[in-house]
């Protein structure tokens, strides 16, 4: 029987492209996102039954009712993937837009929360399952601009790393993966005032990882044997490194 990868933020970047990875593998799906529109031009690129949830993670009620009508066959779920994720608004911190804050922990705290809370019950009665949580290399190094984006990653991490200690006794597995810059999603976009040109700039004279990197480390993490669970994996472009701790001078 083929087995079941319930994906959020599939429209786009690494989402899509770990619906595509899984679909490749054999996996039926289950994708998440708002657009609608952009879930059905990738279904036409899978190769398996793939189930589409267009839902706002934000709304739990809604959230909820949708997950109550995935068909039968696919409600055994082996591996839940929460990648989507949301980075809002540029400029000094102390003139953000509190709504940016809060839609940013609404979308990358609660509905993160929310669809492990729902799925999670039948995995831990299955006693098998993975739950993936992508979180970001901002969650253990921080770094200027956007500290409620950069929070909210070290939340996806310690909340794996928590969740893992409270499965003690079951074998679902539970992993954080935390990426550096990723280019060629539409993350960015959000900072960018959904300026296209801008975002190509940003990454144009870089190698930075791509999406299918990302996927790769996530299929990884499944097919290993069942007695392994990979913690965390902290990954980066080569080209991307570490920055000096930042000071100004006393007199400014
Ligand atoms: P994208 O913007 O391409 O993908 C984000 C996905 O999240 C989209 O499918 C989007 O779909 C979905 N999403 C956003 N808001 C909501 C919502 N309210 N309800 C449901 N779905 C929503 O970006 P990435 O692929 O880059 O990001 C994926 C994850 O990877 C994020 O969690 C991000 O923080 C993380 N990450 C990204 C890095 C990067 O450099 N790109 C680096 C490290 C981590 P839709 O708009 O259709 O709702």
């Amino acid at each position: 029987m083929k087995k079941t990868a319930f994906i959020t933020g599939a429209s786009s970047g690494i989402g899509a492209a770990c619906a595509r990875r899984f679909s490749k593998e054999g996996y039926n799906l289950i994708i998440l996102a708002r657009r609608k529109d952009a879930m059905e031009s990738l279904v036409k690129e899978l190769v398996t039954r793939t189930h589409i949830i267009d839902v706002d993670i934000k709304n739990s009620n809604e959230l909820e009712n949708k997950l109550l009508q995935i068909p039968d066959e696919l409600k055994n779920i082996d591996v839940l993937v929460n990648c989507a994720g949301i980075t809002l608004g540029e400029g000094p911190v102390h003139k953000a837009q509190l709504s940016d804050w809060m839609n940013m922990i609404d979308v990358n705290i609660k509905g993160l929360t929310a669809c492990t809370r729902m799925v999670l019950p039948r995995m831990v009665e299955r006693n098998k399952g993975h739950i993936i949580n992508i979180g970001s290399t901002a969650g253990t190094y921080p770094r200027p601009g956007n500290p409620i984006y950069v929070a909210s990653k070290a939340f996806t991490k310690q909340f794996s790393l928590a969740l893992r200690a409270d499965l003690k006794g079951s074998n679902v597995r539970v992993t954080s993966i935390e990426p550096g810059t990723v280019k060629n999603t539409e993350l960015a976009l959000g900072r960018l005032g959904n300026d296209r040109n801008r975002l190509k700039s940003l990454y144009d004279d870089y190698d930075y990882l791509e999406p299918e990197d990302v996927a790769e480390s996530v299929f990884w993490v499944t097919r290993l044997p069942a007695r392994v669970n990979i913690n965390r994996i902290d990954l980066m472009a080569t080209c991307q490194t570490f920055s000096n701790l930042q000071s100004h001078k006393k007199d400014i």
